[in-house]
């Protein structure tokens, strides 16, 4: 993209945001508030939640999941036969149509997932199944820290049904050789942890530090629950964490074990633990039966008699993850996106000297060559090159090709990474070290 052209909504105001982190989504241009709890990505931040969206489709698209979309508005019924209707711990918008009916835009989605597959999911050998949607959800929430917490966010959603048939004798043997199915609760904590995992992908992808708490299932009731936490300056919960590498134990004060403390020993692993503040960004629950008894769904078992469904939900807030990325990962300078899923709002900066002569030339050479829709090209001549420079580390651009005397003298290109390490390389090498 050419600066020239581009829309950027990077700011040098300070302002009295809550704290460093929204400060600097402001700065940075990534969204911008409309009203109270209300969001609008720029196109800087909506570059990063496509990349950040895609790489959690690829997880889930790994582990067999199906992608669908759900209308955000949905009729009473379903949640009046849930028994949510209203309640949500009064976070639903609810409002009523020029014919007097009822709705509310959705809070979350497993009465509207359990009517989708009704009466087409109709037998076991259906199932297991995994669907999952990355669509907007509404909660009437006192709007806190910017992305943090919003009336309308973007979620990554999923939800897995299984049948409900008891083990039988010998079953467990059978099944590892493949030629039965799971039993129901087995399917549920199998499917259970492959989503658990890949979440774990999805967040170590991204770089993300995070602890695994286990949870309270509140609203969405079943039987239990883990929260993934991301360690954060300024959180939302006070949060206990091993500090060994690999171990992701934590608690919140709402947990089982919430009373560990800083210095205890993990029961995990041994090594301590440590004390911080946390952002959710990740939740899984086990749902058992507690939707699809309520709205009556149900399959038919191999024996011919009907059995009722289990369930699983798994959700992941699109917005925190953008928060949290930029609380972790942030410099003095601005943003950094140095997760392995690349979600930097443009791959490369191109800085000339001037925007003129052969170093123009150069500079579209390195356009077209590193591909335009990943290359953000100074080529506005009215900023000084030291703007330049300010504003793609302000955005985290991983790389600053500049194109200055040390090319004129000698043809290689200075390739400066986020971090400040510099190399002198050929021109026509800069595309697939960027790339
Ligand atoms: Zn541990």
């Amino acid at each position: 993209m050419r600066r020239s052209e581009a829309l950027l909504f990077m700011s040098r105001e300070t302002t009295d945001h809550e704290n460093e982190t929204v400060q600097l989504t402001h700065r940075a241009g990534l969204a911008r508030q409309l009203g109270s709890g209300l969001y609008a990505k720029a196109p800087v931040g909506q570059r990063i939640c496509e990349k950040v969206v895609a790489h959690i489709e690829r997880e889930m698209d790994a582990i067999g999941g199906q992608q669908v979309s759900l209308p955000a508005l949905n009729g009473d019924g379903i949640w009046k036969q849930s028994g949510r209707w209203e309640s949500f711990e009064g976070e639903m918008l609810t409002l009523e149509n020029r014919e007097g009916k009822q709705l509310c835009l959705a809070p979350s989605h497993e009465e509207g997932m359990v009517s989708l597959v009704d009466g087409v999911v109709r037998s076991y050998e259906d199932l297991p199944l995994l669907l999952y949607q990355v669509t907007a959800k509404y909660r009437d929430d006192h709007a806190r820290n910017g992305l943090l917490r919003t009336k309308e966010f973007t979620m990554k959603d999923a939800y897995s049904f299984h049948g409900s048939r008891e083990p039988e004798e010998g079953e467990g043997s059978a099944r590892r050789s493949g030629e039965e199915r799971p039993a129901s609760r087995d399917s549920l904590d199998e499917w259970y942890e492959r989503v658990k995992a890949a979440y774990v992908r999805i967040f170590e992808g991204l770089g993300i530090d995070f602890a695994i708490v286990s949870a309270d299932n509140s609203v969405m009731g079943g039987s239990n629950s883990e929260e993934f936490v991301a360690l954060a300056e300024t959180g939302t919960v006070e949060l206990r964490f091993c500090t060994a590498e690999h171990c992701r134990f934590g608690v919140t004060d709402e947990s089982p074990r919430g009373n560990l403390s800083a210095g205890d020993s993990c029961p995990e692993c041994g090594s301590n633990l440590s004390a911080g503040e946390g952002i959710e960004i990740g939740h899984v629950f086990k749902l058992g039966t507690r939707y699809s008894e309520a709205m009556d769904l149900t399959v038919d078992g191999a024996d011919g008699t009907e059995e009722s469904v289990v369930m699983g939900s798994y959700g992941i807030g699109v917005e925190r993850l953008l928060h949290v990325l930029v609380e972790q990962h942030a410099d003095e300078d601005g943003c950094r996106w140095p997760g392995e899923a690349s979600v930097a709002p443009f791959e490369v900066a191109v800085v000339p000297l001037e925007y003129a002569g052969e170093l123009r030339e150069a500079a579209d050479r390195l356009y077209d060559g590193c591909g335009r829709d990943e290359t953000l090209l100074f080529d506005d001549d009215s900023q000084t090159i030291g703007e330049r420079f300010a504003e793609s580390d302000l955005l985290g651009v991983p790389w600053k090709v500049v194109l200055g005397n040390h090319f004129r003298e000698t043809g290689e290109v200075e390739l400066e990474s986020r971090d400040g390490e510099t190399r002198y390389v050929a021109i026509e090498d800069v595309p697939e070290i960027v790339g």
